[in-house]
Order: C-alpha cells, then sequence, then structure tokens
C-alpha cells in the first residue's frame, strides 16, 4: 500500500484520526479532503494530514483517487455517492465509516456498485472534530466490514488490509445484523445519556435546584457521551429507527421492572435483579 491517493469526505475525529495511523504506520500516501467546514480543512493542513483540500466534492475529480472514505454523518453518504459516481474513476474503491449500515449499504451499492465496501470502526470518543483526532484510536479495536454478494473480492480485501495496516481487527457481519447489534450495545447507552441529562434538566426545574452542581463520579461517567455531536447522532437514529426504537422499548421494559420492585419493596427481587446485572458486567469482555 504505497504511494497511495487517498480522497477522504468529512475530514472530522474519525477520518483525521484514520489517516493519523496510516501516516503513523509508515504508508506513504496523498490524501485530499473535502469538507464543508473550511476550518476543518484548515486544521486538517496545518497538523499535516491532508496536503489539500475543497469544500466542493466536485474538486475530487482533479485529484484522482484510488481510495475514498466516507467519514461524515451517516444520512448524507446517499447524496454524495450518488454526486462521486459520475465524478471517480470506475476503478476508485470507496469505504466509509458509518455507524449504521443495513440499508445504507444497499443504497450505496445501487449507486456505486460492488467497488462499495460498507465498514464501521468499532473505536471513539464523544469528541468530533480533525483538532482532537489521533493516531493510535484503532489499534486492537474491531473494524466491522459489511460486504455483500455485490462486493467485489478485491475492493474488499484492499479495505481489509487498509484496517489491518492500523492494527485493527476485522470482522464481517451481515448490514442488518450490524444495525441490530450496534442499535443495542452502542445507539441505546447514547440515547440513555442524552435523556439522562434531559431528565436531570427537567427534575431541576421542577425542584428549583441545579442539579447539574452536584455531579457524582457516577453521573460523570455515565453520560460522558452525551458530550457527542448532535448532528452525528441525529442521522444515527434516524438512520437506525427501528433498531433503536426496539431497543429503547427493551430498556423502558427494564426500567419499568425495577420501577415495579420498588414500589413493591421487594428487597429480594432487586437483589436479584442487581446481582445478575454486576456478575453480567464483570464479565464484560474487552471490544
Ligand atoms: P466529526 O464531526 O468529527 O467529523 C465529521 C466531518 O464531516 C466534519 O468535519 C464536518 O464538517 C464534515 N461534514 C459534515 N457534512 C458534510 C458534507 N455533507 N460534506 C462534507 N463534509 C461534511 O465526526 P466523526 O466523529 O469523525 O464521525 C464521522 C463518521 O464516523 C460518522 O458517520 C460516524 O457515524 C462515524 N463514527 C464515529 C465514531 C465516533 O466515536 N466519533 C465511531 C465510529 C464511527
Amino acid at each position: 500500500m504505497e504511494g497511495l491517493r487517498i480522497g477522504i469526505v468529512g475530514i472530522g475525529f474519525m477520518g483525521g484520526s484514520l489517516l493519523l495511523a496510516l501516516k503513523r504506520e509508515g504508508v506513504s500516501f496523498d490524501a485530499f479532503a473535502i469538507d464543508i467546514k473550511e476550518r476543518a480543512l484548515k486544521v486538517a493542513k496545518e497538523r499535516g494530514i491532508i496536503s489539500g483540500g475543497d469544500t466542493r466534492l466536485e474538486a475530487l475529480k482533479e485529484f484522482e483517487p484510488e481510495l475514498v472514505i466516507l467519514a461524515t454523518p451517516v444520512r448524507t453518504f446517499r447524496g454524495i455517492a450518488s454526486v462521486l459516481r459520475d465524478l471517480l474513476d470506475k476503478r476508485c474503491i470507496i469505504t466509509d465509516l458509518g455507524s449504521v449500515k443495513g440499508e445504507i449499504v444497499y443504497d450505496m451499492e445501487n449507486i456505486l456498485g460492488g467497488r462499495f465496501v460498507g465498514g464501521h470502526p468499532i473505536a471513539g470518543t464523544e469528541k468530533s472534530g480533525v483538532e482532537h483526532s489521533v493516531s493510535d484510536l484503532f489499534k486492537g479495536k474491531k473494524v466491522i466490514l459489511t460486504p455483500t454478494e455485490r462486493t467485489d473480492k478485491g475492493a474488499l480485501s484492499y479495505v481489509e488490509n487498509l484496517w489491518k495496516t492500523v492494527g485493527a481487527k476485522v470482522e464481517y457481519m451481515e448490514p442488518g445484523l450490524h444495525d441490530y447489534v450496534f442499535g443495542a450495545v452502542s445507539h441505546l447507552p447514547h440515547a440513555v445519556a442524552f435523556a439522562l441529562i434531559d431528565t436531570l434538566m427537567d427534575m431541576s426545574k421542577e425542584g428549583g435546584v441545579n442539579l447539574f452542581l452536584y455531579p457524582g463520579g457516577g453521573f460523570r461517567d455515565f453520560t460522558r457521551i452525551a458530550a457527542s455531536d448532535p448532528v452525528m447522532w441525529r442521522d444515527i437514529f434516524l438512520e437506525n429507527r427501528d433498531n433503536v426504537l426496539l431497543a429503547l422499548e427493551h430498556y423502558i421494559n427494564s426500567l419499568s421492572k425495577l420501577k415495579d420492585m420498588i414500589e413493591r419493596e421487594d428487597g429480594e427481587a432487586i437483589l436479584e435483579f442487581l446481582r445478575e446485572a454486576k456478575d453480567k458486567r464483570l464479565k464484560l469482555e474487552e471490544f
């Protein structure tokens, strides 16, 4: 993978981190970014992550990339793909870092064909913006690729190789299953964290006391991810709507069970519920 020409659409936290990781591994490449924010392009250039950039997608044509990485919020993908289709060389491979796969993958294939390879790195933080990008984000982390029967084998092994180069562990998953899994283990916790802050805002108003003046360690740990980017999360919730609604349904059910036990003052049942949860949490495997 030497002398690569990489086009990146959306040079934010994730896109910047992937390019920094490739650099750290000594991969020689030239990267050109498209971003709607001039500031992102400026910061990425200052950090030596890209050699050039533009706010217009059309500028990618002249750069003639052999690989294009989409690293914008997921609901922008279809529109961007429709423009890229007529812009890029037919051999250019296109992949993404988006948190939702499912229907998007099939839509992207309809637009771009088998050279599109869906990908989702299971790494990240609540930080956004290329100023926060780091080079070691993907080391030892999982990356889910979602090939289908249409996926070009050469494009798939190219993208897989890219991730392995930066130390990631690649797994394949069917796009629909991906969205069920991450609707539960990632999208639900984010929804809960955002909602918990909302609850405390409500209760501050109702009780006439600013509850945010008294955050304990638990509250801080639990709500860290509520500082994540709102646009990115709006897109994820809407794009994975059915699975997020299903996960919320289950969560509300679990909360109701606990509420009911507390109402009934059923100490035994509460202990059982908490013990089971604690055991499960202690056995959690590292991602
Ligand atoms: P970010 O906000 O740091 O970066 C996104 C960049 O895309 C920004 O610079 C923004 O200006 C740009 N952008 C937005 N719309 C655009 C458009 N239409 N055209 C061109 N540029 C546009 O976000 P991020 O954390 O880097 O997330 C990027 C992608 O990675 C998302 O699809 C997200 O679902 C996925 N992802 C994020 C994480 C995480 O923890 N942050 C983890 C896994 C996957």
